[in-house]
């Protein structure tokens, strides 16, 4: 089956909605496919906020978002990129008001605001209220906001559409080639679809699923990271994977920061608000990087609850008002999943794998690049979480990452359609365009016997988490690559039970793992290769930022033996680098 469209958006979370929605007020043919229905897109589980510098409730500036990024990041982050997300936070919070997002409001009625992670105000000074929230449901009323919006701009949604492979004309999409379109599998029929389209945004998102612990929902298996990497785009970056310090003890499901933003504590065994060791000037507020490795040193001397491995997050001092109102979503996750009442206890908490900093390398205008020199792949684009602008650099700020997708989600859109408009040719794509994803889907699928792709799910989670997590040293990070190339090769043998062509999730699955796999392969070997600590990649044996030698992003490109490593530098344009102190 043969399906043309102008512009394809792989992806309906807030980066891929918000592209769309531009490209189709810009009257440009846009379709958006997506493995889940729209609104189960993970931007839906976003909870604390976004921010930008309104100062609704204090004096704040772009400026100041702008440093709080940069060192939020630990300096790696390209400074132009963190311009144009600090500055246009503001004029998109406000156009997302007024597509209709219910912001919750201060008395006078404006956008209210609230305090997170390592968001200061001029220079180091307190934290600044500069989240804007709807509750702690921030993200749900965001996918709602920009669905809603996008049927009625007449975006054309194909949902359930698993996108298997990408399309390229005049060679490989790292070698000189054009996007041409995707290859999608229809879940409920089994029916490959070839698209083509003028232009391709890829906004698949995340990958904490290669990890055990994790805030991230299951289907986040970093589908158009992997993809990218597959057809000779680098990846950037992928050894900063940011652990959240509060995920529900044992499942990893997240507590906002949000719940320390209004003022919550947390406590080790002897009852003591231990960030006042590690951070005094922010404590609990010190950014994520910071808080989880103090969690980690704190369950490893012994002061974890009852000598466990866990920590006491306490709102109990806030009273229900402030809880119910401000708290209400993560509070019930308390109650539901550990049957813990955060009005009347403390809750058991420990850092879960929440953010990818690393993603697919692309400029300000969310085109993807694919070398050192940042040259432009024509035509194709990333937003989102599966992106790396870089905006986040080392360690990514609490209620950044909304602001980055849909920033970045609109810049795309506007690219795109200008790019459609300039009257480019439609790109070649043949009808065997579908052969190589369809003979390789017919593999797996005939293979009844052989590994279990459940094991080896759970294998590689807790091979990333014990060795690749809030602490890493040369050996761990050795163990995790020698044990990646085993599991890939165990991959090469995995079995599909279902042999049916409705709704064949276990196939699916199995493409899944093979996405994780590429991704936990690029981060492993590019930790290893990163010889100091920055941000959230921790060695212990080399415990200090090295700038000299390490001011630099990497790129991973596939290699047969395993990626191959190569270095592009950092844009510096306002902020020299400082040791980063709180
Ligand atoms: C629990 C939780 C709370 C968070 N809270 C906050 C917060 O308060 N503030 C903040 O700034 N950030 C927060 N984050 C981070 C932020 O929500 C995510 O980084 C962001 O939502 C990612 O958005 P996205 O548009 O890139 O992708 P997603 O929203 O993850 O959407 C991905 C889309 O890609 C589609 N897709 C994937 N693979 C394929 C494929 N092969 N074929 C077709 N479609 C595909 C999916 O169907 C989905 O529609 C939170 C994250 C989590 C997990």
């Amino acid at each position: 089956m043969r399906i043309d469209h102008d512009a394809l958006i792989v992806g309906a979370g807030g980066a891929g909605l918000y592209a769309a929605l531009e490209l189709s007020r810009a009257g440009v043919d846009t379709a958006v496919l997506t493995k889940l229905y729209p609104t189960r897109s993970h931007t839906g589980t976003a909870q604390g906020g976004i921010c930008a510098a309104l100062g609704n409730l204090e004096e704040d500036r772009w400026e100041w978002h702008m440093f709080d990024t940069v060192k939020g990041g630990d300096y790696l982050v390209d400074q132009d990129a963190a311009e144009v997300l600090a500055r246009e936070a503001i004029e998109t919070v406000v156009e997302l008001e007024h597509l209709g997002l219910p912001f919750n409001r201060t008395p006078d009625g404006r956008i209210d605001q609230r305090r997170f992670g390592g968001h200061t105000r001029n220079f180091g000074e307190g934290p600044v209220r500069r989240s804007c929230y709807a509750a702690d449901r921030t993200g749900h009323m965001i996918l709602q906001t920009l669905y809603q919006q996008c049927l009625r701009a007449g975006v054309r949604f194909y949902d359930e559409y698993h996108v298997v492979d990408l399309l390229a004309d005049g060679g490989d999409l790292g070698d000189g080639g054009r996007a041409a379109g995707v290859v999608a599998y229809r879940v409920a029929d089994g029916t490959l679809v070839t698209m083509a389209a003028r232009t391709v945004l890829l906004a698949t998102g995340g990958f904490g699923r290669m990890f055990r612990i994790t805030s991230n929902a299951w289907s986040l298996a970093g589908d158009g990271v992997a993809l990218a990497y597959r057809h000779g785009i680098p990846l950037e970056d992928m050894e900063f994977y940011q652990f959240h310090p509060t995920g529900i003890y044992g499942i990893g499901i997240l507590l906002s920061e949000a719940a320390r933003g209004e003022g919550g504590y947390l406590l080790n065994d002897d009852g003591e608000r231990f960030m006042e060791r590690y951070a005094p000037g922010l404590m609990e507020l010190a950014p994520r990087d910071i808080v989880s490795r103090a969690e980690h040193l704190e369950i490893r001397d012994g002061r974890g609850i009852g000598g466990s491995d866990y920590l006491y997050l306490d709102v109990r001092h806030l009273g229900r008002a402030v809880i119910e109102e401000k708290l209400p979503d993560i509070t019930g996750f308390a109650r539901t999943f550990l049957g813990v009442e955060p009005l009347k206890e403390p809750v058991p908490i420990q850092p879960t794998a929440h953010y990818a900093m690393g993603g697919i390398p692309t400029d300000v205008r969310a085109r993807v690049v694919r070398d050192e020199l940042n040259t432009v792949v024509e035509g194709l684009y990333a937003a989102g979480e599966c992106a790396c602008v870089s905006v986040h650099g080392a360690n990514r700020l609490g209620t950044n990452s909304l602001v980055d997708l849909l920033v970045f989600g609109r810049r795309a859109g506007r690219d795109m359609a200008a790019y459609c408009r300039a009257g480019t040719a439609r790109p070649d794509v043949p009808d065997e365009a579908a052969d190589p994803a369809r003979a390789e889907l017919e593999a797996l699928a005939s293979r009844r016997s052989g590994e279990s792709p459940a094991l080896l799910r759970k294998a590689l989670a807790d091979l990333m988490m014990d060795n690749v997590g809030v602490f890493r040293d040369g050996g761990t990070l050795r163990t995790a690559v020698a044990g990646v190339r085993e599991l890939r090769e165990r991959y090469a043998r995995v079995r599909v039970s279902d042999a049916g062509t409705v709704f064949n999730t276990d196939l699916l699955g199995v493409c899944e793992l093979g996405y994780l796999l590429d991704c936990a392969e690029a981060t492993a070997a590019a930790a290893l290769a990163r010889t100091e600590s920055r941000g959230a990649h921790s060695r212990e044996d080399f415990p200090e930022r090295d700038d000299a030698r390490w001011l630099t992003h990497s790129l991973a490109f596939r290699g047969d033996g395993g990626p191959v490593l190569r270095h592009k530098p950092v844009t510096i344009t306002r902020f020299a680098p400082k040791p980063r102190t709180y």
